[in-house]
């Protein structure tokens, strides 16, 4: 399970595709035909311009017709406002970022439903969570197919597999209890009481007055991190209620309980491209912080993102989320019999 297989590539998109197309030759495919995949994506907030171009989804919704099964890409719906929030608004963002039926080839589709509500309850029974609540297609497709584009994150220092299965499958509801610990604090020597933190928190936790700097109520605040990452002058940063690495492991624990459902009908592809400081959920100017370098795939999340992490170095993640206690991911992951290291 823990094999993975890496393509490197060369400077632009049609190197890119080509490499892609090797890898996906070379992966055991696990599903039949005429079985239906999910292939997990995510297709970038409004405004964001990092995400991975439709055409790599494109391209391996080719190579899952050729081998007879019956694909359709999705994502899930979001905690904060912007352009992900509902399914309608997310849908419309994927449209715009050229994520179409049309384009694609196969549909496009909300995880947990227009309203939110296809989700359904599994069973955990680790220390944070006994369970956790997922888009209701764990239970209803025959395989997933999980691409992640892998890159820097402010709360997890990279995102890549592990956080797509975690994340990326939990319902809004369960992503509000992995965030809940996170809290904004004020750095005023940088705001410029722009009030961006005020017009993008859910809940109006974040308020403003006249000349004044913004204030957060903590008993409202959800712990979202909206305003920390859409603030402009990098003027917030996490303040976290228990120790940083609590988030972690609500993470790994998420991912951990999605794939005992699924690890059996599911491969995995990390696009190791675009490789950013933060994730595809920002809006505006996402600074590349390493190289492009290749595709990473095999058939074990943590494996993949062990392997992501070898081939472009920890530095570069290091350097920009300092004291993030993303090693954590790692060890939880062995200690809560997620995955087996060497
Ligand atoms: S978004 Fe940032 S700079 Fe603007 S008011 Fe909020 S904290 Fe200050
Ligand atoms: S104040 Fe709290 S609820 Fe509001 S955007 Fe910030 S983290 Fe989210």
């Amino acid at each position: 399970m823990g094999k993975v297989i890496f393509q490197k590539t060369g400077e632009d998109i049609e190197d890119h595709i080509i490499s892609l197309r090797s890898l996906l030759d070379r992966l055991k495919i696990p599903f039949q035909k005429g079985d239906s995949v999910a292939v997990k994506l995510h297709w970038g907030e409004r405004g964001n311009t990092s995400y991975l171009h439709p055409r790599y989804a494109r391209e391996i919704v080719k190579w899952l017709q050729k081998h007879g099964t019956k694909p359709f890409i999705f994502d899930t719906t979001v905690l904060y406002s912007g352009g992900r929030r509902t399914g309608k608004d997310s849908l419309k963002t994927a449209a715009e970022h050229g994520f179409t039926k049309n384009y694609l080839g196969c549909p496009v589709v909300i995880g947990d439903g227009m309203e939110g509500r296809d989700v359904v309850d599994i069973e955990a029974q680790f220390e944070h969570f006994e369970t956790v609540q997922v888009t209701k297609l764990v239970e209803k497709v025959d395989g997933f197919f999980i691409f992640s584009h892998f890159k820097g994150h402010m709360a997890t220092g990279f995102g890549g597999a592990v956080k797509n299965i975690s994340m990326g499958f939990a319902s809004r509801a369960q992503k509000q209890r992995m965030h809940s610990d996170a809290r904004p604090v004020l750095n005023k020597k940088e705001c410029d009481k722009c009030g961006i933190c005020v017009d993008s928190c859910p809940t109006g936790a974040a308020t403003i007055s006249d000349d004044e700097y913004p204030e957060y109520d903590l008993e409202k605040c959800i712990g979202c991190a909206q305003c920390i990452a859409l603030c402009p002058q990098i003027a917030l940063r996490i303040l976290w209620d228990t120790d940083a690495t609590i988030f972690q492991e609500k993470l790994v624990e998420t991912a951990a309980a999605v794939w005992r459902l699924i690890e059996d009908r599911t491969i995995l592809v990390n696009a190791l491209l675009k490789i950013t400081a933060d994730c595809d959920c920002l809006p505006g100017h996402n600074p590349q912080i390493a190289p492009d370098s290749g595709f990473v795939g095999g058939y074990h999340p943590v494996a993949l993102d062990r392997e992501s992490l070898k081939r472009i170095g920890e530095e570069p993640f290091d350097r920009t989320h300092p004291g993030v206690p993303w090693k954590r991911q790692f060890e939880y992951a062995e200690e809560i019999g997620f995955f087996k290291g060497d």
